[in-house]
C-alpha cells in the first residue's frame, strides 16, 4: 500500500469516524417520544421533571415514567415549561464537546471509522447499533424451568436425552467406567417441533446452567467477533460445569464451507466455525460441559461438524402424529379455561401437518376467540375457528361474492365430496364449506381415520378422482370451465407425477424410480436416476393418460349421482356449511330417497 493508498484510506476512515460519532451519539440516549407527544404531554400538565442537555430532554412524568425526546427550540419552550411549574435543570449544552472529550475525537473519529469499515466489510449493516458487550448474550440464564413434563409428543428424542441428563446429574458413574459422555448432541427437524423447548428442559431436567446463544449472534457486524465469541463462549461455560451451551439455529454459523475461493464475505462465518471445531475437539474429557445444537436445515451443515467426536449424537425430531398431537394439545390446553367435555382428540386428528408451535398457537387462537365472544370458557367452536384462521387465513365474510360464484362454488365443493364418499379407500369427509378464506372461495376437508404412513394404489387413484370432482361438477352442470380448479389440477398432477416416478405403480414405467429431485425436509437429492428424453416422454404421455382416465371415471360417477350433486349443492347454498354428520344424513336420504331438507333442519334444531 503506498502513500496516496494510506492517505485515502484515513480520509475514508475519518470520514466514516464523523458518522460514526455521530451514530454514537445518537445512540446513547434515543428518543423514546416524539416532540409532539412531549409537546401534548406538556399540554396536558402531565410532565413533572425534565433535564435539559442542548436540545436533549430526558425527564419523568408525573405516573413516573421516565423519557426522552429532542426538542428544536428550546428557548421558545422555556415560557410553556415554567408555565406549567416543570422541575428544570440543565447541563452545558453538549457534553460531547467538553473539554476532555475534545481531545478524544480524533480517537473516537478513527475508531469509529475502523468499527463502521469493519462492519461493512463483514457485510452484516443490519445489526441493531453496536454491540453492546460481548459478554451479554453469554450470561447463564440460570438454571432453566422447563421440565420434560412441558414437552410431549416427542417421547423418542426423549428417551436419548435422558441419557444425557443422567450424566449431568451424575457425571461419575458414567466416567468410572472409561466410556465419554457425548459432548455434542444435534436436533433436528422442522421448523416448531420443540427442539429449543427440548434444549431448554434438558438443562431444567439437569438443573445445571445454561447458556444459550442463536447462530446468528455469532456472525456479527465486527471481524473476528464470531470468532472470539465462541471462545469466550466455551471458557465461560466451562467455569461453570457441569453445564449446557445450546446454539439455536447452528446453520447460520455451521454452513458448508465454500471451500478454496476466499472471496472474503463468508471468510467471518469460516472463521466462526474453525473456532467452533476448535473449540469442540478442546473438551478435556472430565469436563461435563455438553454441547447441545438445533437446525431445521441438517443437511446445510458443514459435513465437518457431523464427524465423530463432534456432534456425535443427532436426534431428529418429525412433526407430531394424531397421538403426538393429542399430546400437545393436552400440555397446551392446560394453560386455558377450556368447557367441560371437548373431545381433545377430535381436534388432534384435525390439524394433520400442525406442529408444535402450530399447536400451541392454535390453543391461544382459541383462547382469544372465545374472550372475543365474551364467553367463560373455551369451546369446541372456538378452537374450529382458530383452527380455520390458522389454516385458511382470515374469513372474508365480508367479501361479497356473486350468486353465480357461490354456485359454481357450491357445485364444485359438493363434486369432491361426493366422490369421497361414493368411493371406498378414501377419507371421510369432515365438513365442506362456501364460506370464502384466504384465497379460497370453499373448501372441502377430508379427515384420515388413522395417520396413514402407506397408501394403497387405490387410495391414490381415488385421491385424483377427488381433485378431479370439483371441477367435473362445474362442467357438468354449467357446461363451462372456471379457473377455480387450477390448484385441484396442480394437485392431481403432483399425485400422478409421485404414482409414476416415485412409487412405481404404472404398468408402463414400471417399478422404477425417476425422482425429479424435490429436496424438501431430509429430502435429499441424491437418488436422482437420470432418464432419457424418450423416457421423459412416456412419463408425460402416462401421467396424462392416468389423469385423464380418473376425469373420465369421475365425470361418469358424478352423472350418475346427479341427483345427490343436486341436493347437496343446494344444502350448501343454504347451509354454508355441512359437517360430516349433516353429510351422512344427505347421503343416506339420498339413497332411501327421503326429504333431505327435514332430516338436515331436524339434525340442526336437535342440534341447539
Ligand atoms: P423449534 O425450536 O423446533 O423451531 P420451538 O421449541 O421453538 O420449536 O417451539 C416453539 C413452541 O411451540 C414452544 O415454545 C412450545 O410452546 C410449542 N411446542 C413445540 N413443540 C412442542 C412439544 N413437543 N410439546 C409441547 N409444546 C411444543
Ligand atoms: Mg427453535
Ligand atoms: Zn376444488
Amino acid at each position: 500500500m503506498n502513500n496516496v493508498q494510506m492517505g485515502l484510506l484515513m480520509l475514508l476512515l475519518t470520514t466514516l469516524g464523523v458518522v460514526g460519532y455521530n451514530v454514537w451519539l445518537r445512540e446513547t440516549t434515543p428518543p423514546t417520544m416524539t416532540y409532539t407527544a412531549f409537546l401534548a404531554d406538556l399540554d396536558k400538565s402531565e410532565i413533572k421533571k425534565i433535564h435539559l442537555r442542548g436540545g436533549e430532554i430526558t425527564g419523568e412524568n408525573k405516573k413516573g415514567n421516565s423519557f426522552s425526546t429532542f426538542s428544536p427550540d428550546v428557548p421558545g419552550l422555556m415560557p410553556q415549561l415554567i408555565n406549567k411549574s416543570v422541575e428544570i435543570t440543565a447541563d452545558p449544552s453538549d457534553p460531547g464537546l467538553g473539554n476532555f472529550l475534545q481531545s478524544m475525537i480524533p480517537v473516537v473519529l478513527i475508531l469509529g471509522g475502523w468499527l463502521i469499515f469493519n462492519r461493512t466489510q463483514s457485510g452484516k449493516a443490519s445489526g441493531s447499533g453496536f454491540s453492546k458487550g460481548k459478554s451479554s448474550h453469554l450470561l447463564p440464564i440460570g438454571v432453566s424451568k422447563i421440565t420434560f413434563a412441558d414437552v410431549a409428543g416427542i417421547e423418542e428424542a426423549q428417551g436419548e436425552l435422558t441419557e444425557i441428563v443422567d450424566s449431568l446429574k451424575n457425571p461419575e458413574k458414567f466416567s468410572k467406567l472409561g466410556g465419554h459422555i457425548p459432548k455434542g448432541i444435534l436436533l433436528q427437524g422442522p421448523p416448531g417441533t420443540g427442539k429449543t423447548l427440548l434444549a431448554k428442559a434438558i438443562a431444567g431436567e439437569a438443573s445445571v446452567p445454561f447458556f444459550s446463544i442463536g447462530g446468528s449472534d455469532f456472525v456479527e457486524m465486527f471481524v473476528g467477533v464470531g470468532a472470539s465469541r465462541v471462545r469466550e463462549l466455551f471458557t465461560e461455560a466451562k467455569k461453570n460445569a457441569p453445564c449446557i451451551i445450546f446454539i439455536d439455529e447452528i446453520d447460520a454459523i455451521g454452513g458448508k464451507r465454500s471451500g478454496g475461493n476466499a472471496s472474503g464475505s463468508n471468510d467471518e462465518r469460516e472463521q466462526t466455525l474453525n473456532a467452533l471445531l476448535v473449540e469442540m475437539d478442546g473438551f478435556a474429557s472430565d469436563e461435563t460441559v455438553i454441547l447441545v445444537a438445533a437446525t431445521n436445515r441438517p443437511d446445510m451443515l458443514d459435513p465437518a461438524l457431523l464427524r465423530p467426536g463432534r456432534f456425535d449424537r443427532q436426534v431428529t425430531i418429525s412433526l407430531p402424529d394424531a397421538k403426538g398431537r393429542l399430546k400437545i394439545l393436552e400440555v397446551h390446553s392446560k394453560k386455558i379455561v377450556m368447557s367441560t367435555g371437548i373431545n381433545l382428540a377430535v381436534i388432534a386428528k384435525s390439524i394433520p401437518g400442525f406442529s408444535g408451535a402450530d399447536i400451541a398457537n392454535l390453543v391461544n387462537e382459541a383462547a382469544l376467540t372465545a374472550a372475543r365472544h365474551d364467553k367463560e370458557s373455551v369451546t369446541l367452536p372456538d378452537f374450529e375457528e382458530a383452527k380455520d384462521k390458522i389454516v385458511m387465513g382470515l374469513a372474508r365474510k365480508s367479501v361479497v361474492i356473486s350468486e353465480k360464484d357461490r354456485r359454481t362454488t357450491a357445485y364444485h365443493e359438493a363434486g369432491h365430496a361426493i366422490i369421497a364418499t361414493v368411493l371406498p379407500e378414501t377419507d371421510p369427509v369432515h365438513k365442506i364449506t362456501i364460506i370464502p378464506r384466504g384465497r379460497a372461495l370453499g373448501l372441502t376437508q377430508q379427515l384420515p381415520l388413522d395417520d396413514r404412513y402407506t397408501y394403497s394404489y387405490e387410495y391414490i387413484i381415488n385421491r385424483i378422482k377427488i381433485l378431479m370432482g370439483g371441477r367435473v361438477a362445474e362442467e357438468l352442470i354449467f357446461g363451462r370451465l372456471t379457473t377455480g380448479a387450477s390448484n385441484d389440477i396442480l394437485t392431481a398432477t403432483e399425485i400422478a407425477t409421485r404414482l409414476i416416478c416415485e412409487w412405481g405403480m404404472n404398468p408402463t414405467i414400471g417399478p422404477v424410480a425417476h425422482m425429479q429431485g424435490h429436496g424438501g425436509f431430509l429430502g435429499g437429492g441424491s437418488s436422482v436416476k437420470p432418464y432419457s428424453e424418450q423416457t421423459a416422454q412416456t412419463i408425460d404421455h402416462e401421467i396424462k393418460k392416468t389423469i385423464e382416465e380418473c376425469y373420465e371415471e369421475t365425470k361418469q360417477l358424478l352423472s350418475d349421482h346427479n341427483k345427490l350433486l343436486h341436493k347437496l349443492a343446494e344444502a350448501l347454498l343454504v347451509n354454508e356449511t355441512v359437517d360430516a354428520e349433516e353429510m351422512s344424513i344427505v347421503y343416506h336420504c339420498y339413497l332411501n330417497q327421503k326429504g333431505i331438507e327435514a332430516s338436515l333442519k331436524s339434525k340442526r334444531e336437535g342440534a341447539s
